[in-house]
């Protein structure tokens, strides 16, 4: 069986999906199973690692912003060596490989080396969420769009995004990386035209045992992120998706960090 889902010298992108390893779908769990070595990123949950045979070779590769890792093309070289070197290569990535899981280097690296690969796909983040506050993120009529964007940039840079098409009261908006531009973000979309109260859902570490959500409105994103978070990954809901979770907690008060903007 492990040679018919793993042939020695090839390599598969997976998604861990959230956290959860009940989250994890069934392939997934056979290639984790399947593999000789497993290349996986911080975000990939504990419970997950813990369905890893101990014969298996589990290799960190790091990549939570802010923490010394490995550069990615440190790390596609490292998936091309394990494939060349004949091994069954399980690249395993936090959610779905193919939402900002910075897949297409390792794919391009695996095709410039004729290195057959193949990708199973995982829960992302943004599902997650969704499930563990009972809410849909499209909404008949009233969320027609929903829009998966990150706003990961790097230090000093501005976000480079489109925040004129992003402002639509008609859209969910699914915000990946968006942490440390939370201000940014809720500045930018009411200067576009969005409204300042516009429902704002933020879930950390989603499908864990430590996740947490609290819900906001646009205005106070900025207080709300740097407040209510911890160190651990986060994704925010905009728009009126967002709404069918405000019997979560409330935490947004302007006293809470003064510094902080109010929009
Ligand atoms: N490929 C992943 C996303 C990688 S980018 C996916 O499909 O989910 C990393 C970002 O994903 C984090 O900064 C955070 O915004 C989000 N994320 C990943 N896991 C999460 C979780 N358990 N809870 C909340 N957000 C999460």
């Amino acid at each position: 069986m492990t040679d018919i889902l793993i042939p020695s010298g090839t390599v598969w992108l997976v998604g861990a999906g959230p956290g959860d390893p009940d989250l994890l779908t069934r392939k997934a769990e056979k290639l984790i199973k399947a593999a000789s070595v497993i290349l996986y990123d911080a975000l990939v949950g504990r419970g997950v690692l813990e369905l890893v045979p101990a014969s298996v070779r589990l290799v960190p590769v790091g990549k939570r912003s802010g923490r010394h890792s490995k550069d990615q093309r440190t790390i596609s070289k490292m998936v091309v060596d394990a494939a060349q070197a004949g091994e069954r290569v399980v690249r395993l990535k936090g959610g779905d490989p193919s939402i900002f899981g910075r897949a297409t280097e390792e794919i391009e690296a695996c095709r410039a080396h004729g290195i057959p690969y193949r990708i199973c796909p995982g829960i992302t983040a943004a599902s997650a969420v969704a499930a563990s506050a009972g809410l849909s993120l499209t909404l008949r009529g009233l969320a027609r769009k929903l829009t998966f964007i990150t706003a990961h940039a790097r230090a000093g840079e501005e976000l480079d995004l489109d925040w004129k098409s992003l402002a639509d009261a008609k859209a969910t908006l699914a915000i990946y990386m968006g942490k440390a531009a939370a201000g940014r973000i809720s500045q930018k979309l009411i200067a576009a035209g969005l409204r300042r109260d516009t429902p704002v859902l933020l879930v950390e570490n989603a499908s864990l045992p430590e996740e947490r959500q609290f819900f906001t409105r646009l205005n106070l994103l900025a207080i709300s992120g740097s407040s209510a978070l911890g160190s651990g990954p986060a994704l925010m809901v905009i728009g009126e998706a967002a709404r069918q979770a405000r019997d979560v907690t409330v935490p947004a008060s302007a006293d809470i960090a003064p510094h902080l903007p109010v929009y």
